[in-house]
């Protein structure tokens, strides 16, 4: 008895978010990067070139990366508060909160 299963399946590229450490697909954690210019930059569309750091699209995570300063740690550099910003205006933004009326969304044009 030996069946063999053919596995056609796609390569589910998995990345750890710094914050819980669970493993995930790369669309759903949002990507930090350190460029070589040692800036820090939150890299929505995956594509930038720089060392990078995941973390899931929960502000849950986003609080427990803080506390921990795994970012920090992960990309050996001062990770300015207004990136911490950013991520939580994205995760807030991109969750369905029914606590606020959603006050227009300003889209930039690209
Ligand atoms: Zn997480």
């Amino acid at each position: 008895m030996g069946t063999k299963n053919t596995v056609h399946a796609r390569k589910v590229v998995l990345r750890q978010c710094t914050g819980c450490g669970q493993r995930k697909e790369k669309k759903e954690l949002i990507r930090i990067i350190k460029t070589p210019e040692e800036n820090i930059e939150v890299d929505f569309t995956g594509k930038k070139n720089g060392r990078g750091a995941y973390i899931c699209n929960s502000v849950e995570c986003l609080e427990l990366v803080k506390k921990k300063k795994a970012l920090e740690r992960s990309l050996k550099v001062t990770i300015p508060e207004e990136v911490y910003e950013e991520l939580e205006k994205e995760m807030i933004g991109s969750g369905e909160c029914e606590c606020t009326p959603s006050a227009g969304t300003g889209r930039k044009g690209g």
